[in-house]
């Protein structure tokens, strides 16, 4: 158990941590060529926002908290999701009182007791982002198309963008009747959850991954058949914008969601490459949350994208993250004097932003040359007393073998001029 990490969680150790930077960079990258600033909050939060703000019908809120009571007997829970968060921050800080629309990004990890395969794991990671003030279906597809030019930059072809518009309050409860009425019969073979779903939020159970209940729902009646004008419009407009942004997508009328709240537009970026957890991006329309959560009327519209997810893409789409470079320059020295001498130049070069290191187990010179070939350096140079002496040392690089002389109080300015800086 000790050396055992918790069962759903991974460590990402620093021969893979590149990739995460790598993606993290071209979100954040991303994120401000579109106008999105970073919000952060806390990992855990009080127990009812998500209860609220995901939806007590949910499989999230059923099944898939890690809640606990902390030492003073609030109850509290790590987050499942992204989104309750930022609504929660929003409302808590009056970000409503300033101008609109208000675009947040996250990069958070999240927590979800779930049954660990490929793709699904309990601690995992979510970009994501928020759009405050504004019920534009334009909007919408920016969201969309944030997403879109981030598998593009990466290069991840084969993924799919699928739509849906799963209605409003208005036109839901017309639809909820319907649904109902065509799952009554039925009720007896549905599964428990999706039982006590029927009269809360039978649209839920169009989303549920028991195949008895997948198939008893296989002709159900679909929400866009039910839409009111106002709902049928914005599915239609963001279409439109779909295809002025250029973008390929198909309607899926049986996207649902797995959040409660969301209204309006619901969609999905779908792989087929990394098998049955293909979805490795959801969002859509909340234009009830803020509401529901104590702040005033106000539209959004965001997505999650579990990193973990994204990387498997990468991986099956044979792409290839680019590595992060190696060491500058490493110093291999010969006895103390030098030593010391290296130390103190290791400072100065760090200082001048080239990024530098020396030996520190007394290894012998060819272990030390090993050494730094295995940090990847681009070059390597050697001191010892005769070096310190003259104040001449000799630089190799790594690469060609080239070897120059250089003088010690020339070192700096040399090596940036070498390495292009
Ligand atoms: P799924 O249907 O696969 O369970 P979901 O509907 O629960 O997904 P969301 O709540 O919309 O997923 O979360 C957004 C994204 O976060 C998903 O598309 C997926 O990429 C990722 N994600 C969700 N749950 C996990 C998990 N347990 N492990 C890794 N990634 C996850
Ligand atoms: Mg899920």
């Amino acid at each position: 158990m000790l050396t055992k990490a918790p069962k759903g969680t991974k460590d990402v150790l620093s021969t893979e941590s590149f990739k995460w930077q790598y993606l993290e960079r071209i979100f954040r990258e991303v994120c401000e060529s579109f106008g999105y600033k970073e919000i952060r909050t806390p990992v855990f939060e009080h127990t009812e926002l998500f209860e609220r703000g995901v939806g007590e019908t949910t499989d999230v809120v059923q099944k898939e908290m890690y809640t606990f009571e902390d030492k003073a007997g609030r109850s509290i829970t790590l987050k499942p999701e992204g989104t309750a968060p930022v609504v929660r921050a929003f409302i808590e800080h009056k970000l409503y009182s300033g101008a609109m629309p208000l675009k947040f990004f996250y990069i958070t990890p999240c927590y979800r007791y779930e049954r660990p395969q490929a793709g699904r794991l309990r601690e995992f990671h979510q970009f994501g982002i928020e759009v405050f003030g504004s019920s534009h279906p334009a909007v919408d597809v920016e969201v969309m198309s944030l997403v879109y030019n981030i598998y593009k930059i990466l290069g991840v072809e084969g993924i799919e963008l699928s739509i849906n518009n799963i209605g409003c309050p208005k036109c839901r409860t017309e639809y909820n009747k319907k649904l109902r009425e065509f799952l009554k019969d039925k009720l007896d073979s549905l599964c428990e959850t999706c039982q006590s779903r029927y009269e809360k939020n039978p649209m839920r159970i169009l989303d549920c991954k028991n195949e008895r209940c997948q198939t008893e729902i296989i002709d159900a009646p679909l929400m866009v058949d039910y839409l009111c004008n106002e709902c049928s419009d914005h599915f239609e407009k963001v279409k439109e914008y779909l295809e002025i942004a250029g973008i390929e997508y198909k309607v899926d009328p049986k996207i649902v969601r797995g959040l409660d709240y969301y209204t309006k537009t619901a969609f999905e970026f779908i792989s087929n490459e990394i098998g049955s957890q293909s979805t490795v991006c959801g969002g859509g329309r909340y234009d009830g949350l803020v509401e529901e959560l104590g702040g005033p009327q106000t539209p959004a519209v965001g997505f999650g994208m579990g990193m973990e997810r994204l990387l498997l893409t990468l991986e099956n789409n044979g792409i290839e993250v680019p590595r992060e470079k190696g060491l500058d320059i490493f110093i291999v020295t010969i006895g103390d004097k030098a030593d010391k001498e290296a130390f103190r130049l290791l400072n100065n070069l760090r200082k001048n932003g080239i990024s530098a290191d020396k030996d520190y187990l007394e290894r012998s010179i060819k272990a030390q040359f090993k050494y730094s070939d295995k940090l990847e350096s681009e070059y390597t140079m050697v001191i010892g007393d005769d070096e310190v002496d003259k104040g001449i040392v000799s630089i190799k690089n790594m690469k060609t073998g080239e070897q120059q002389e250089v003088k010690l109080n020339n070192l700096i300015d040399e090596l940036k001029f070498k390495l292009g800086r």
